[in-house]
């Protein structure tokens, strides 16, 4: 059954928070998405939605989003409009290396996803949506952890998804990542130079 939660605490940013994008993924991110209480939310809306299954098309094929879910998604994000956008999905640990390789921008056309800890790996969103969809100062991350989590990875990708829920904008959760993980932000702001344009910021 789609998870569905909204969180209003008036004024302040939109946030909308997707699991469950393709395939069976939303089996792993229903966990962390339904642990997100109210009073992580200082300001502004966060939206949760976890999918249920549905055909597993990657996202960084176009025809993802001509599929009904893909349509779905672009939907929410056009009503909604959010300023700060997480994509959690999870991957089989043996792609652990195909995910974060350095030739992944040749291979897939972006860049590799970043290794936080744990097996939790962040990067940008899919190109067809990124600069088409949502600003430059817009928050758009996409969350990674293995399908079949430890409870270690799980609290990290929790960690994360909280600091999105309770940060303004991106200058604060930029802050708060960088308390725990500052090479990581620094390699997101080079691949998003690379693959964007010079003063793009990371995610
Ligand atoms: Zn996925």
């Amino acid at each position: 059954m789609t998870y569905f939660k909204e969180i209003n605490k008036g004024e302040g940013p939109e946030r909308l928070f997707i699991g469950g994008v393709h395939g069976h993924e939303g089996l792993t991110t229903i966990k962390p998405l339904s642990k997100i209480s109210d009073e992580e939310v200082k300001n502004g809306i966060l939206t949760i939605y976890n999918f249920d299954e549905s055909p597993y098309i990657s996202t960084l094929d176009r025809h993802y989003y001509t599929s009904d879910r893909g349509k779905e998604i672009v939907g929410l994000i056009r009503d909604l409009k959010p300023e700060m956008y997480v994509e959690l999905h999870c991957y089989n640990s043996n792609s652990f290396e195909k995910l974060t390789n350095l030739n992944r921008k040749e291979r897939a056309g972006v860049p590799p996803l970043i290794h936080l800890e744990k097996g939790v790996l962040i990067g940008s969103i899919s190109p067809y949506i990124r600069t088409s969809l949502f600003d430059e100062w817009d928050v758009c991350i996409t969350l990674e952890i293995p399908c079949k989590a430890s409870k270690e990875s799980m609290d990290i990708y929790l960690k994360v998804i909280k600091a999105v829920a309770s940060s303004r904008d991106k200058h604060e959760l930029l802050d708060k990542l960088r308390k725990d993980y500052s090479e990581q932000v620094e390699t997101a702001a080079r691949y998003a130079i690379e693959l964007y344009w010079d003063g793009y910021p990371p995610l």
